[in-house]
């Protein structure tokens, strides 16, 4: 799960691997240093390598800057449904790499969403090890779309592996783009595929997935069976504002 090789550029652009900083005094740039063990010389991978490679995930990860700063202990609880989201958001990190579970967070701008996903994500990139991956949903959807343009069938390899193979996946603001069938399509492909890996992914969506007649969900915009997908992969975790009036309805989800 940790380690090299690493998988390629992001979607929102490539990394840089190569760092700018000097040469380590250590190893002069090589990642080895020579010890003697027992009269004979051996070469040891040096220190620095360790973190290059945290460096080059921490990179790879995309997460905004923005959003760069967000940690668990950073985030202001402000109401139950907030308890109860940063408490998921903690049992996401503990499980890692054997959760079952990723997390669907739903509710209005503002409450702290995608604050909660990069910090899940930044925590298993930079204290578990994994490979992880920031996106907005939209922007990859442009991206995908641009590579559809220059004349492919199919997505660029390099736009869509590290969506799919990433350990840990943030898609942040799904349902906030008008959906075609290509969209659906390119959805379904994303989760099924991280769905039959058991990749960990966390969603942010201004959309609920219940509401009163009249007002949208989740599934009118996804459709059904995305839906229900996200439900099979997710813990749902409803975020409320300060001000909020009705109960968490957290009896319908796990709990
Ligand atoms: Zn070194």
């Amino acid at each position: 799960m940790s380690g090299i090789p690493l998988h390629g550029p992001g979607p929102d652009g490539p990394a840089s691997a190569a760092g700018d900083e000097a040469a380590c005094p250590r190893c002069g740039g090589t990642g080895f240093v020579i010890v003697v063990r027992e009269g004979l010389e051996a070469a040891r991978p040096c220190d620095c390598r360790r973190s290059r490679q945290d460096e080059l995930r921490r990179r790879l990860a995309s997460i905004p800057r923005r959003y760069r700063h967000c940690t668990l202990e950073g985030f202001f609880s402000r109401n139950p449904s907030h308890e109860r989201a940063l408490a998921l958001a903690r049992r996401v990190v503990q499980e890692f790499p054997g959760g079952r579970y990723g997390l669907l967070f739903t509710g209005p701008c503002g409450v702290g969403k995608t604050h909660l996903a990069a910090a899940v994500l930044r925590e298993l990139v930079e204290t578990r090890g994994a490979r992880g991956l920031f996106t907005e949903f939209g922007r990859l959807l442009r991206r995908l779309q641009d590579t559809y343009d220059r004349g492919s069938e199919t997505p660029s390899r390099e736009v869509i592996d590290p969506v799919l193979l990433a350990d840990v996946l943030v898609l942040d603001d799904l349902g906030a783009t008008r959906t075609t069938p290509w969209v659906i399509e390119t959805l379904g492909l994303i989760l099924g595929e991280r769905y039959d890996q058991d990749r960990l992914t966390l969603i942010t969506t201004n959309l609920p997935l219940e509401a009163p007649p009249g007002e949208e969900t989740l599934a009118d915009r996804i459709g059904d069976r995305l839906a229900s997908r996200l439900v099979e992969m997710c813990w749902v975790v409803p975020m409320e504002g300060e001000d909020f009036r009705r109960r968490v309805k957290s009896a319908a989800y796990r709990t």
